[in-house]
């Protein structure tokens, strides 16, 4: 199987604590590397992680506070260094445009890579951003105040050959490929279609909602995603001061994790106020038993 695995470089809020960088998360699957939110010193956290940035093939910046989008220059400049032959696309809500602006040109360098800008404009309803060869990338705004976008990254379904299928209805070589393409072949045995020697194997997602209030599109996104990595800034004993600033508590997280019906849920943009995650563990597990608290270079897999 491909590599399916998120990488947290870093699980703080606002400011760094000795053990908490600001926010960044790599998840890497198949082909392509999605970084979010790459928060200060971000590029500093890959040699920690022992990654190579040339992972790296889409950027998204949720919104522009500052600990979710000041490392992306330095990011940007990083893989201009290192020369990555693929394009980089980078996604942020289009109000934010000048501030993506200032990170992209924040210092002198000669740009030797291509990157391709998706300035977003989405609504509270999902809608789908953009396409890849594997994956559906959708986007929904959030409840933070200003523009913050969550995201839905959805493996593309996929069929599957039953090989012993295959041998039994006399489909070989290049006629596999002739099958997949037109649906139907006509063999030795006589007429084989698609759905007799395959199956549909549908794709997994993942959900990604930082910095927001609880809110029905964090749900939506959320839906029987495989794996959700999503904001607890506080406890539930602060859930006023999470209300005044637009954050969540672990009660909050979970209770999204538990209607979405998510598999695992990972808690992170933790307050500078909290040095033990494990708190945030046991809040929300009693309200959904998956729930996971990130730790700076910990990996989760799906
Ligand atoms: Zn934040
Ligand atoms: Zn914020």
């Amino acid at each position: 199987m491909s590599l399916r695995e998120l990488t947290i470089l870093g699980c703080g809020s606002q400011q760094h604590t000795r053990e908490r960088n600001h926010n960044a998360y790599l998840l890497r699957w198949k082909t392509e590397g999605f970084l979010f939110d790459p928060g200060e010193a971000t590029q500093r956290q890959f040699i920690f992680a022992k990654i190579a940035p040339t992972a790296v093939t889409r950027i998204f910046v949720s919104h522009f506070h500052g600990d979710h989008c000041l490392g992306l220059g330095a990011m940007i400049l990083r893989l201009n260094l290192d020369k990555v032959p693929q394009p980089i696309h980078i996604y942020y809500p289009e109000s934010g445009k000048r501030y993506f602006d200032n990170l992209r040109y924040s210092s002198i360098y000669t740009q030797t890579i291509t990157i391709v800008e998706h300035p977003v404009k989405v609504s509270k309803e999902m809608s789908l951003v953009d396409e890849t060869e594997d994956f559906l990338i959708y986007g929904a705004m959030l409840n933070h105040g200003i523009d913050c976008v969550g995201w839905r990254i959805q493996e593309k379904d996929t069929r599957k050959c039953v090989q012993s299928k295959l041998k039994e209805k006399g489909v070989h070589g290049p006629m596999v490929k002739e099958l997949l393409e037109k649906g139907v072949i006509v063999t030795q045995y006589g007429r084989v279609d698609i759905d007799d020697v395959s199956y549909v194997k549908p794709g997994d997602s993942v959900a990604v909602v930082i910095d927001t209030l609880k809110c029905s599109q964090a749900v939506e996104l959320s839906k029987n995603a495989k794996l959700l990595l999503i904001e607890s800034t506080y406890l539930d004993e602060e859930k006023e001061l999470a209300e005044s600033y637009k954050h969540m508590t672990a009660t909050q997280a979970a209770s999204i994790a538990k209607e979405a019906q998510v598999e695992k849920m990972v808690m992170t943009h933790f307050s500078a106020r909290y040095s033990d995650q494990t708190l945030f563990e046991q809040e929300a597990r009693g309200i959904f038993h998956n729930s996971h608290a990130a730790e700076d270079l910990k990996r989760f897999t799906f």
